[in-house]
């Protein structure tokens, strides 16, 4: 039978546009969907406004650090719509740049709403239009998840957060992953009186404990409010802001309120159920590791199969799916040694195992660990300290996981993952030559293995 296209894409973001690039510059027919902006979540709300907002956030401290160096540094003065203003050009310039890469591809482009009628079928917009295609790669990403509680309403989500015209003078974050971490310290960079509500009993689950309990201390430290195993009752609105009431009965006022309690695959309403497409528990489509769904015909990549729900795991995915399909080339994805940062301030990194999870699936491992203050901080006086560990397998002496808190923490872990993935000993990062003066030597000069305190005689611990 002859299709419309060899490939049709529904989902202009970062594993969308990968994969419709590739495909079409190995000779595909390609047509490619997307109902808001081309650029998907990380170009245009996610990663890249953030980091934006993240460097202009950190002037505050810079200014402050600036002090100890001998500068002066008067009448500071923070302007929202300035900054905003020029996130907002660099997001339409970005946008116009993955506009013509699909264009110079050779991509058709329809702006609109798209959906499975069958599978080799997709339905374009509300009308009639339709168009076949030997295989449909599904790339709708994810969207923010909003508690099921009275005052849902009230709730702003980091979409949202892009768009304000102005900054509140406080607010409220409920939850404490990735994105209620970073605005937290977004907003507390830009002076906003922040305070975060957590469920659980420490900040950013599943990573190393010692960096959650290390950025919680020092968020606390710069002034945010972090409440943990605090419960959210009911939202009110209150004057020109809102009232957050929680369950164990006191509450809070804020000028706005933010959800950042996670995101869910974007599969409702696409007519996968209808083209026999199996879907998992949170709506996330069940993939195999070359991508494929339960349609022999459907793909998908990125957030919507809820993998790793970041934008280098979507490209990589979105490049497997174009060498197996149209490189003839079956490319399984490799989900291994996935390096990530928290931008929050101190930021951290991180690739490989947690402590914790590395005992449970190892048993015998070593710690190699260090928290000191870095030169910098000498000088300018910040009593922050910065976090190095190491978690090492005693068996092969490999590195199983690098965790790093505080400066630069996302640049050094990258290069980490470089060394982790090909396999990297303890001992053969005793033999790399430091550089130096760095916070990132500490990682080459690590040789005490950090043993466990003996319990205190009489103490809590001891009994
Ligand atoms: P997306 O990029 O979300 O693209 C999906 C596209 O599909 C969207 O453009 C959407 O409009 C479109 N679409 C959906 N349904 C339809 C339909 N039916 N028809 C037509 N079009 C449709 N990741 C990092 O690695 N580093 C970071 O620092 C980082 N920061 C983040 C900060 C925030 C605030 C957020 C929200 C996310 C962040 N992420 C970060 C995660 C990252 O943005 C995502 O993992 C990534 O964008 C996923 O890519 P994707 O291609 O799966 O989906
Ligand atoms: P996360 O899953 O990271 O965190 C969600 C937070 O909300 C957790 O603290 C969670 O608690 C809490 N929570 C979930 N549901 C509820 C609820 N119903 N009521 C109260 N609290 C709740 O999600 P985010 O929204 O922060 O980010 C979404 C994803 O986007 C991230 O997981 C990541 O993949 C990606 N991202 C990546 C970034 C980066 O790479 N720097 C930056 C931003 C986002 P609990 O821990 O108990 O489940």
């Amino acid at each position: 039978m002859a299709y419309d296209y060899d490939l049709f894409v529904i989902g202009a973001g970062s594993g969308g546009v990968r994969a419709a690039r590739l495909a079409a510059e190995l000779g595909a027919r390609v047509g490619i969907a997307e109902e808001y902006r081309i650029g998907g979540t990380c170009v245009i709300r996610g990663c890249v406004p953030k980091k934006l907002l993240v460097y202009g956030s950190r002037y505050r401290t810079e200014f402050a650090d600036a002090r100890g160096f001998g500068w002066t540094v008067e009448n500071e003065r923070f302007d929202w719509p300035t900054l905003i203003g020029n996130v907002h050009r660099e997001v339409d310039r970005l946008n116009g740049v993955y506009t013509r890469t699909l264009e110079k591809a050779g991509v058709d482009r329809f702006m609109t709403h798209a959906a499975l009628e069958d599978p080799h079928m997709v339905k374009l917009g509300n009308g009639n239009a339709a168009v076949s295609a030997k295989t449909i790669l599904v790339a709708t990403g994810s969207h923010p998840m909003i508690p099921d509680l009275p005052g849902q309403e009230h709730l702003i989500s980091s979409n949202e957060c892009f768009e304000l015209e102005q900054l509140p003078a406080s607010i409220v974050i409920v939850g404490a992953g990735y994105i209620g971490m970073e605005f937290a310290s977004i907003f507390r960079g830009f002076g906003v009186a922040v305070t975060v509500l957590y469920r659980g009993d420490q900040v950013l689950r599943d990573f190393d404990n010692d960096l959650r309990d290390g950025v919680a201390e020092a968020m606390r430290n710069r002034g945010i409010d972090l409440r943990m195993d605090t419960d959210v009752d009911r939202i009110d609105k209150e004057g020109s802001g809102f009232r957050v009431h929680l369950k164990r009965g006191d509450s809070i006022a804020a000028d706005l309120v933010m959800a950042a309690t996670g995101r869910g695959p974007t599969t409702s309403g696409l007519g996968l159920e209808q083209a026999g497409v199996e879907l998992g528990g949170n709506g996330r489509i069940v993939v195999d590791e070359f991508s494929k769904s339960s349609v022999d015909s459907i793909y998908a990549v990125g957030d919507v199969t809820d993998r790793k729900n970041l934008t280098p795991v979507a490209i990589h995915e979105a490049t497997a799916f174009a060498e197996t399909v149209f490189s003839n080339k079956p490319t399984a994805v490799d989900l291994t040694f996935i390096p990530t940062a928290v931008f929050s301030q101190p930021e951290i990194g991180t690739v490989g195992l947690s402590e914790e999870k590395a005992r449970e699936m190892y048993g015998m491992i070593d710690i190699y660990k260090t928290s000191f203050r870095p030169l910098r901080s000498m000088v300018s006086g910040r009593n922050e300290r910065m976090l190095m560990k190491l978690v090492i397998d005693m068996k092969t002496d490999k590195v199983l996981g690098v965790h790093v808190l505080g400066s630069d923490a996302a640049e050094i872990v990258q290069m980490a993952a470089v060394a982790l993935r090909l396999g990297v000993t303890k001992a053969q990062l005793d033999a790399t030559m430091a550089l130096h003066p760095s916070a990132a030597e500490e990682l080459v000069t690590l040789r005490h293995k950090w043993e466990m305190p003996e319990p205190v005689a009489g103490s809590d611990a001891a009994a």
